[in-house]
């Protein structure tokens, strides 16, 4: 086992965040660094700037990910991997995704001052398009390391202006020679920010991530008749957008129905014809379910049916319902949650198991191996906001568990 008492360098850490922040730094004291833009390529150059300095080699694959590697005594064995994204929202912070990434450096770093010899490699990964925000879906590029999509199909994802990431990938020289995916993975950790508020909330300072959230995303249409709001009585309307309201009320309650743990949302609706004076014929919404049981998932899907018959057919209303994505929920392997468990116990900070409510390249990476993850808190649980923020204290903790998780899992050489 690693010695207790190692730890990284936090102020230095800190210091490649806020350096990296300026790239893209918008003027509320966010960052606007949207997957394979210019401001994307210029932060993975800082990276791999950053690394070959640390004496990393620098690997690419088809899909633009970037791994950097700081050998071990064997190097035919499977390397220990940890990273996350460089890419951010539109409004996004300084700290979601390039945390993880700068995280993983900094234990290299460490290693490095320390002349520690692993006995396996420790590879640190920057996933390309996280945030599905320029390029839907989200997680492409880690999801094509992980078999959930092909490569074709990665490569082929259009813009708003139909540019592909392919030819991204080409324009700013990220197009790499490396197949995506398909060799072994000793283990793959990944540290990132909550995203929500029950960490700071609890003040316990790390989440020991035992879970990922199964997901239910669907869209329904509702038809009804528009006609005018004064001489049409109401027992005969057929108020489209007052089956959507009950809807609402349907899905909060299954939500409610199943606290703490699960998410039910509406949060999309439109309207036709959206005019003050008309009854409306119809209404397009988007509902979204989130729980870590598949079970109970699957149980609020079915009370989810039923009410929204029962809501309709009153009202007279016709419905088209299509479950439009599913996803599993995923459980990370224990072996890797343990090591995250003893990383925080070793450093004596306070944590608890958690389930992440967001999806992260690690759900991806955890179809092909062994995975967990870190949560730090963030301030007021905000993230994809400029505002988001995070304390000193808290970024260099979770990096210090990172580093113990890793040790467990590469090894002492000698
Ligand atoms: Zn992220």
């Amino acid at each position: 086992m690693a010695d207790r008492n190692l730890r990284i360098d936090g102020q230095r850490l800190w210091q490649s965040l806020m350096e990296m922040a300026k790239i893209g730094a918008t003027e509320k004291g966010g960052v606007c660094r949207l997957a394979l833009t210019d401001l994307d390529k210029q932060s993975r150059d800082l990276f791999i700037e950053w690394c070959e300095a640390a004496g990393c080699s620098i690997k690419v694959d088809k899909m633009g990910s970037i791994f950097a590697r700081r050998p071990g005594r064997d190097n035919d064995l499977a390397p220990v991997i940890t990273g996350s994204h460089l890419d951010s929202q539109p409004t996004g912070g300084r700290f979601d995704g390039v945390y993880g990434v700068l995280a993983g450096l900094e234990v290299l770093r460490t290693l490095n001052d320390l002349g520690y010899e692993t006995e396996r490699p420790i590879e640190v990964a920057v996933w390309t398009n996280e945030e599905g925000s320029r390029f839907a879906p989200a997680m492409v590029a880690s999801g094509v390391f992980g078999g959930v999509f092909d490569l074709e199909y990665g490569l082929s994802r259009p813009d708003q202006d139909g540019k592909t990431m392919g030819e991204e990938l080409e324009r700013i020289g990220y197009a790499g020679a490396e197949e995506v995916g398909g060799r072994d993975v000793h283990a793959y950790f990944e540290a990132h920010i909550e995203q929500g508020p029950i960490l700071e909330d609890e003040e316990l300072t790390i989440g020991v991530v035992t879970d990922a959230q199964g997901q239910r995303w669907y869209e329904a249409t509702l038809t009804g008749v528009e006609s005018h709001a004064g001489p049409t009585p109401m027992p005969v309307r057929k108020d489209a957008l007052l089956g959507a309201a009950r809807i609402v009320d349907l899905v909060n309650r299954i939500g409610l129905d199943n606290a703490p743990v699960a998410c039910a949302t509406v949060g999309m609706m439109n309207v036709y014809p959206n005019s003050r004076n008309v009854i409306p014929g119809q209404v397009f919404m988007t509902i979204d379910f989130r729980h870590p049981d598949d079970d109970v998932l699957a149980k609020m899907d079915a009370a989810f049916r039923a009410g929204v018959r029962d809501i309709v057919e009153p009202i007279g209303l016709e419905l088209e319902l299509e479950q439009i994505f599913y996803y599993a929920p995923i459980h990370f392997d224990e072996d890797c949650i343990n090591a995250v468990r003893e990383g925080a116990a070793n450093c004596n900070y306070s944590m608890r198991e958690m389930v992440s409510g967001a999806g992260h390249d690690a759900c991806y990476v955890s179809k092909v191996a062994p995975t967990s993850m870190i949560f730090i808190p963030c301030v007021d649980g905000i993230s994809h906001n400029e505002i988001e923020d995070a304390k000193p204290e808290w970024v260099t903790a979770g990096c210090d568990v990172l580093l113990h998780a890793i040790l467990d899992k590469a090894g002492q050489a000698g």
